[in-house]
């Protein structure tokens, strides 16, 4: 605990439970999927470079990201294997993802034209994915005329371009099965109208949510995220166990007397006697500032309450009897002794979902990995 970066407010990562997080999508897909865990945004807030050194451990087939900057940083790390880049590039992106080895996905075929021309300046191979929309929309092919694009793509896809994977995204894995065989029906119809031989492509489509609920649509791999990250990803399917906690120090402690009030807009006051903490965390840090009156915090392992309005860099609680101290550690989310605070509770108050959680944690909480093996805690 002596830690500087434990000194204000923090994030604690629990890498052996990411790596079993991993294993359990692992088992559920079984051992012949290819694994491309994501670790866009940062490893989904987290931070990509640890996240990256305890996937490796888990030995997956490569990684997938958003954008080609974010490739470039993998590459940086030392990453050697594929990298997937699951949005379509920008124009003006495809110098950058040839230079470093990328493999782009393509939607349109405008877009792999822009990527031939990359391929044909920088006179170097790439492979590319091409992204089928089977109702996601926001992307991809559409998989009732495959026959068509099919041939332009394939057409194109010989020399430098090397065309090697198709996949498509489920929007409602994490609510019900019918709309994933839906939408997996299509992707399998569209598969068939193409012009070249599925073995020869990688065929990938579940995320978290679908290598959990339809395992069996793992095909040739999944792309999992947030349950790595020990987010919900839906009723009736497995827990991840929790990553991520965050935290802060008590930085004041005051004993309110009846009438006292707290924060901006004053909208909480002492009914009776009140002891109050004030924690050095805030909306600034990426606490929701609607939990103002209305979150939870924990403190030595029992819940709490959050009074008054979150400010930009601290928050108060209300400690009941506890006789706490300036110095003392407040959760906010995650675990503190038995006791969890779930990012989906967190999510629930806001109206929002764990992922928009996670990546909303600002930097200026550092992120403090566990050094954490796999087996860690297994009983
Ligand atoms: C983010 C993303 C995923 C991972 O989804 P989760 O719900 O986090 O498991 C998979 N595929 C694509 C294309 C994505 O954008």
């Amino acid at each position: 605990m002596s830690d500087g970066r434990r000194s204000r407010a923090w994030i604690d990562v629990d890498a052996g439970a990411l790596r079993r997080n991993y294993r359990t999508i692992r088992e559920a897909v079984g051992p012949d999927a290819a694994l491309i865990p994501m670790v866009k945004a940062d490893a989904y807030g987290l931070g990509v470079e640890e996240a990256v050194a305890a996937l490796d451990a888990e030995d997956p087939w490569g990684y997938g990201v958003a954008a080609a900057g974010e490739g470039e940083r993998l590459r940086e790390l030392g990453v050697e294997g594929p990298i997937l880049v699951t949005s379509p590039l920008p124009p003006g992106s495809e110098a950058r993802a040839v230079a470093w080895g990328l493999t782009p996905s393509i939607s349109d075929v405008p877009a792999l034209d822009r990527l031939a021309d990359a391929a044909r300046d920088a006179d170097a191979p790439v492979d590319f994915h091409v992204e089928m929309d089977t109702g996601m929309g926001r992307a991809g092919f559409d998989w009732r005329d495959a026959a068509e694009w099919g041939i332009a793509v394939a057409g194109r896809g010989s020399g430098r371009l090397r065309w090697t994977g198709c996949f498509t995204h489920f929007h409602s894995a994490d609510e019900a099965e019918e709309p994933v065989r839906r939408q997996w029906k299509r992707f399998r119809d569209g598969l068939r109208a193409l012009p070249v031989e599925e073995d020869d492509l990688m065929v990938h489509a579940c995320n978290s949510a679908a290598a959990l609920r339809t395992p069996e649509y793992a095909a040739d791999g999944a792309r999992p995220g947030i349950f790595l990250y020990g987010g919900f990803t839906g009723q009736g399917l497995p827990d991840p166990e929790p990553v991520a906690a965050v935290r802060g120090r008590v930085n004041f402690v005051r004993d309110a007397s009846p009438g006292s009030t707290v924060g901006y807009g004053a909208t909480h006051a002492a009914e009776g006697w009140e002891r109050w903490a004030t924690v050095a965390l805030g909306y600034g840090d990426g606490l929701p500032r609607v939990l103002g009156n209305r979150g939870r915090a924990l403190v030595r392992g029992r819940p709490v309450e959050i009074i008054g309005r979150i400010s930009m860099d601290v928050t108060v609680v209300e400690v009941g009897g506890m006789d706490v101290t300036a110095g003392e550690v407040v959760t906010f989310v995650g675990r503190d002794g038995d006791v969890e605070i779930p990012l989906r509770e967190v999510a629930g108050h806001v109206g929002t979902i764990d992922y928009e959680i996670l990546t909303g944690l600002t930097p200026r909480l550092p992120r403090i990995w566990s050094s954490g093996r796999a087996g860690e805690g297994d009983g």
